[in-house]
């Protein structure tokens, strides 16, 4: 288990969460460079994708947006960081907090709300 920081719930609703695309993600396993940055316990998560493949995942009711698991260079990136994502993969981009919960909430259906539902990963 990864050393953290921070074990307690966050106290507000970040601007930006990280967004990890399964189809990018070279393995939660095999790779796992993401769990290692994120500074906040149990906040990216292994899930199987659609093709039955273990990949990195992270719940969005605990990251704090901290942009410390992007890719060096990628573009949503908030700030400088010691490393994140390997470039090759670039698996993850920090997307507006009110966009991803509205986007899994109309995946987990209507009457279902995002910032209830734990854990919910994007
Ligand atoms: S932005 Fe990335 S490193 Fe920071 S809390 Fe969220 S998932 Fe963890
Ligand atoms: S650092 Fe990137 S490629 Fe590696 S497990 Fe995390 S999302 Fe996947």
């Amino acid at each position: 288990m990864w050393t953290k920081l921070q074990n307690t719930p966050r106290k507000r609703a970040p601007r930006k969460v990280a967004v990890i695309e399964p189809g990018r993600c070279f393995g939660a396993f095999a790779c796992s460079i993401c769990q290692a940055a994120c500074p906040v316990a149990d906040c990216i998560v292994e899930e199987k994708d659609a093709d039955d493949r273990w990949v990195c995942a992270v719940r969005i009711d605990k990251c704090i947006g901290c942009g410390l698991c992007v890719t060096i260079g990628n573009p949503t990136a908030p700030g400088k960081r010691d490393f994140g994502c390997p470039g090759d993969y670039d698996a993850i981009d920090m997307v507006a907090y009110p966009d991803v919960v509205e986007a899994v909430e109309a995946e987990l259906g209507a009457g279902e709300s995002a910032a209830e539902a734990e854990p919910v990963t994007a």
